[in-house]
């Protein structure tokens, strides 16, 4: 039975209220977790806030960093046990899980790297000043995950916090926990004193919300979709805090007629049957020039075909998707593109002898998708992929950038001025050439425009939002 986890213990909820965990590859419980309410966020962030006056506190930069390169080892140790939990909690195919927790791993042993390496500044000024600018916790930062990646989110999301300094308060989405909670158990081992990472279970309505609108935070960090993300800017705002918002993403691929075909159709697969689908980075359009649109997509084609989902242990392309709604979700989008008669060009399998009542779809290829349809506009977050042909260079631009999002952006092309031209051109906040990284790089800034979000996570500048920035201005005297 998952508990919350607050000040270095483990405890039930106030209202002693639990919440089933479902395995989505089988659509049964196998477990329960606390169903955290208002006065469970209010114990957990006044954990938080006296690890900032207790040992937390008094840590050096570089005996923090040693705790995460600590529980990098410890998660590295425990890789099967963990990728295990979280094929379980999540759907993923195992191979998929192994690798989400090595990701877990790394951002642990990067930021733990990285925590004494934040410096400061000298500014000169003028004579008989003396200015520095140094940087410091925020305090108390809130974290609202969503369940598609949650191993790699922690990583992402609450160890730069916890490097620079911070305490920390985690409400992971009701749908996937178990990574995150057993990350608190790790931590502890590892030497995290109490109170700096705190983790409340429960519905986004009532634990995230109490989280985002609790007086005592100093910073929110968001990733979910942009309906909720608009909802945690308002409460962020009515108090006056920070907010990082990485939201959802439609993210298109351009291939031009000069590329090397052969590399970008597999990189297309993969990025839309990676996790189902359900990766904000997923490359979900399919721009392709019109000259070579038949061929390319004939190579698309024949790999969506041999794509099928099954269960975690069966280690296909996809497993099922999270939850019963989802499914319904996508089924949904697939539906109303064939009743608008948009063609079904390829469609994978779902494996015959998967679990009755798991949560599969099958990967579906729509082609030529119109402009203005909602597979070419909408998020779907689940294996299909909408193309589209195009003519020239500046239909490209124009096409890619024509939707709400703006996250990623994957170009094929040979051609050297054309690559950085459009990359340049690109809204959003990581363009890909000649490879697409959906979800990878824990070195790598990340984040969106528009309704994709605002703010950067991953790699170093992460650190820099996860802090305030201070100026101390000293006159000392001639
Ligand atoms: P979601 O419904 O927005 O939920 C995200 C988190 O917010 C969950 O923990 C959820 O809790 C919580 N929540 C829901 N309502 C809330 C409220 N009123 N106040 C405070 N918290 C609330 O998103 P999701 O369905 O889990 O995830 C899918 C979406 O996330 C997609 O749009 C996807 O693109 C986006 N996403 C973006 C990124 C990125 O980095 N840009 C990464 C991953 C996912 P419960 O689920 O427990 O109710
Ligand atoms: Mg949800």
């Amino acid at each position: 039975m998952a508990q919350h986890f607050i000040n270095g213990q483990w405890v039930r909820s106030t209202s002693g209220q639990t919440l089933p965990v479902i395995d989505p590859s089988t659509g049964e419980s196998f477990d329960t977790l606390e169903r955290g309410n208002a006065q469970d966020i209010d114990k957990a962030v006044g954990a938080a806030r006296a690890a900032l006056s207790g040992p937390w506190a008094k840590l050096t930069a570089t005996e923090r960093g040693r705790i995460l390169v600590r529980m990098s080892q410890l998660i590295l140790e425990r890789q099967e046990e963990l990728a295990l939990l979280e094929s379980r909690d999540t759907g993923k195919p195992m191979s998929q899980a192994r690798n989400d927790i090595v990701v877990a791993a790394r951002y642990c042993e990067f930021y733990g790297g990285a925590a004494d390496k934040v410096h400061g500044q000298q500014i000169p000024y003028m004579n008989d000043f003396h200015v520095v600018v140094i940087r410091e916790p925020y305090g108390v930062t809130a974290h609202i995950l969503p369940w598609n990646y949650p191993a790699q989110m922690f990583g992402r999301s609450v160890v730069p916090s916890l490097a620079m300094g911070n305490a920390v308060v985690l409400k992971p989405s009701e749908d996937a926990c178990l990574s995150p909670l057993a990350f608190c158990d790790i931590a502890r081992e590892a030497g995290l004193p109490d109170g700096a990472l705190n983790v409340v279970t429960g519905l986004g309505e009532e634990a995230g919300d109490a989280l985002s609108k609790h007086r005592d935070i100093d910073f929110i960090t968001f990733t979910g979709s942009p309906e909720v993300g608009t909802l945690i800017q308002k409460a962020a705002a009515e108090r006056t805090i920070k907010c990082v918002l990485e939201l959802g993403g439609k993210s298109p691929q351009i291939v031009f007629e000069d590329a090397d075909l052969e590399r970008a159709a597999t990189f297309v697969i993969k990025a839309i049957t990676q996790n189902a689908g359900q990766t904000c980075s997923a490359g979900s359009r399919l721009l392709v020039q019109r000259s070579i649109y038949d061929r390319f997509i004939g190579m698309v084609v024949e790999r969506f075909k041999q794509s099928s989902a099954g269960s975690p242990a069966m280690d296909r392309d996809c497993g099922p998707l999270i939850n019963a709604g989802q499914k319904q979700r996508v089924e949904g989008f697939i539906r109303r593109a064939v009743d608008s008669g948009i063609p079904v060009l390829a469609q994978g399998s779902v494996v015959a002898d998967v679990p009755t009542g798991g949560y599969y779809v099958a990967p579906t290829l729509f082609g030529p998708v119109p402009r203005d349809h909602q597979l070419a506009c909408d998020e779907v977050f689940g294996p299909v992929l909408a193309a589209i042909p195009f003519d020239t260079e500046a239909d490209a631009i124009a096409l890619a950038n024509a939707t709400d999002f703006g996250l990623l952006a994957g170009i094929w092309t040979r051609d050297g001025g054309r690559q950085t031209r459009i990359a340049k051109q690109m809204h959003c906040g990581q363009v890909y050439i000649n490879c697409y990284g959906a979800g990878g790089g824990v070195e790598l800034p990340f984040g969106g425009v528009k309704r994709s979000g605002h703010g950067r996570e991953k790699g170093f500048l992460a650190l820099e939002e996860f802090c305030n920035v201070k100026t101390v201005v000293q006159y000392h005297g001639e």
